[in-house]
């Protein structure tokens, strides 16, 4: 695993996007998104994480977005920490008629309300903030004792650029919009993406550049390229069987 701050780490071993550890606090850990999957060789990783640094036990599973390559793996990560709270947003959740959350077929212990902007205290050391558009539930988890802010999909890091997730994949494009220029008053200085790099400093004032951009109308061959590539992504992934 690669430490980014004392308590953060990301893990290598993950498959389909970004997973974290974070110190929730009360020394337990929180996993932040799950991947498609999830192998034994995450699973080494977190307990080495608990061993070096002298944590109990995975006390939370955040959830950013109910997006497959971000919760594919949670059953199964549940079942090596059941004990572990679920997180997740409001509208990313199905209420069954007994009113419980589930996400994915899991039960979800702490359901975080949908209103753009609004912050919710998880654990002793993380915040939920809730940027519906990318999907109607989704979240940024906020670590100020570290200094470091998990956004999911809200922004993909390339190699020295921030972008923002195509139109068509935000299931409210204007809506998405709004929650990253709420995103870029509120985020740390460091940047934990869904997906590429850590952000290591200036991460609000460059999620904020962003957010000034104005959408590029995409072109017709540019959308046959996009889509292309994202069959060709999706027919790998299912000959690999992850
Ligand atoms: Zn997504």
């Amino acid at each position: 695993m690669k430490r980014i701050t004392s308590n953060v780490w990301q893990l290598h071993s993950a498959h389909g996007c970004n997973v974290y550890a974070v110190e929730a606090g009360d020394k337990k850990l929180a996993v932040i998104d799950c991947g498609l999957r999830i192998s034994e060789r995450v699973i080494t990783e977190i307990n080495e994480i608990q061993i070096e640094n002298s944590l109990r036990e995975v006390g939370y599973i955040l959830v950013t977005h109910k997006h497959r390559d971000h919760i594919g793996g949670l059953s199964s990560l549940r079942k090596y920490f059941p004990e572990a709270k679920i997180v997740a947003g409001e509208a990313d959740c199905f209420f069954d008629t007994d009113n419980q959350s589930w996400i994915n077929d899991n039960p979800v212990s702490i359901v975080v309300s949908g209103e753009m902007g609004s912050i919710t205290e998880l654990t002793p050391n993380i915040k939920g903030l809730a940027l519906p558009g990318h999907t109607m539930g989704s979240l940024a988890f906020i670590c100020e004792k570290s200094g470091v802010t998990f956004t999911g999909d809200a922004v993909i890091s390339h190699v020295n650029t921030l972008a923002r997730p195509l139109k068509f994949l935000n299931a409210d494009d204007t809506l998405y919009l709004e929650s990253l220029k709420t995103l870029a008053s509120l985020a740390t200085d460091i940047g934990a993406p869904g997906h590429g790099f850590i952000v290591d400093h200036s991460f609000a004032e460059r999620i904020s550049d962003l957010a000034e951009q104005p959408r590029q109308k995409m072109n017709p061959s540019e959308a046959y390229r996009i889509i292309k590539g994202l069959i060709a992504f999706i027919r790998l992934r299912r000959r690999k069987n992850v």
